[in-house]
């Protein structure tokens, strides 16, 4: 399958799942997961009609930008973000997806008064409290986002969650279930520069379940690119 019939097949599969919760396919974006694919299927993808691309790594964002892949679709950052590398993609993208930590959030701060912008961000939360995620503890959430106010250069757009690997869909559902409830609760305590308007999760083997869960931003790259060729990668 070519990556366009991907696209138009997770679309469909998409629509499916936001008629089956009631909701308006419309209001879901597909970001497209492109770590690991070059410029020209990043190229495909945006004319298959994705409505982002989301980068994991500096390198190859900052590759496939020289290289003209994005043609004016809007860029998020998707992946674990080195402070010493926050310079590279501060303004450069439309979106920060992973925030993880206080000290990350402090950084993009401080570039984005540098560059005299404001840079929105979701939060990251690891909803499934795993060691082996960044991210911050649903707990914590609430006051950080009270706290928004302190980081004048910052608007935060929503969350963000990977939830664990789950075996069936009422186990996913649990996880997106929570990241729905807090995303509710946050948004019903209006707090400076924030505008609570995205909910990102789901990635291929899961964004149905994430979206009869209230998600509006699945990341997909798999399902969109086929299986990643670990091989032809340096760092994984
Ligand atoms: C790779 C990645 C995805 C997409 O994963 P697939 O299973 O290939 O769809 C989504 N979100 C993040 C943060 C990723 O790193």
């Amino acid at each position: 399958m070519s990556i366009a019939e991907n696209v138009a097949a997770i679309r469909s599969q998409m629509a499916q799942a936001a008629a089956a919760a009631g909701r308006d396919p419309a209001e879901i974006l597909l970001c497209a997961a492109t770590k690991m694919n070059d410029a020209d299927a990043v190229r495909q993808a945006i004319a298959a009609g994705v409505d982002c691309c989301g980068e994991n790594r500096v390198q190859e964002l900052t590759a496939k930008a020289a290289q003209g892949a994005y043609q004016g679709a809007p860029v998020h950052f998707i992946g674990r973000l080195q402070t010493n590398k926050v310079r590279q993609v501060v303004g450069r993208v439309s979106l920060i997806q992973s925030v993880d930590r206080l000290r990350l959030l402090q950084a993009i701060q401080a570039e984005a008064a540098r560059q005299g912008i404001v840079q929105d961000i979701l939060l990251e939360v690891n909803i499934g409290r795993e060691e082996s995620k960044g991210g911050f503890f649903a707990e914590a959430v609430p006051d950080l986002v009270q706290q928004m106010g302190n980081y004048p250069n910052i608007r935060l757009r929503g969350l963000m969650a990977i939830p664990p690997i789950c075996r069936d869909s009422a186990e996913n559902c649990k996880f997106f279930q929570k990241m729905y409830n807090l995303s509710v609760d946050i948004t019903g305590k209006k707090s400076d520069n924030v505008a609570m308007d995205f909910l990102s999760m789901g990635m291929s083997g899961d964004f149905a379940d994430a979206i009869r869960c209230g998600s509006n931003m699945v990341r997909v790259g798999t399902g969109i690119f086929g299986p990643r060729d670990y091989a032809k990668c340096h760092q994984q």
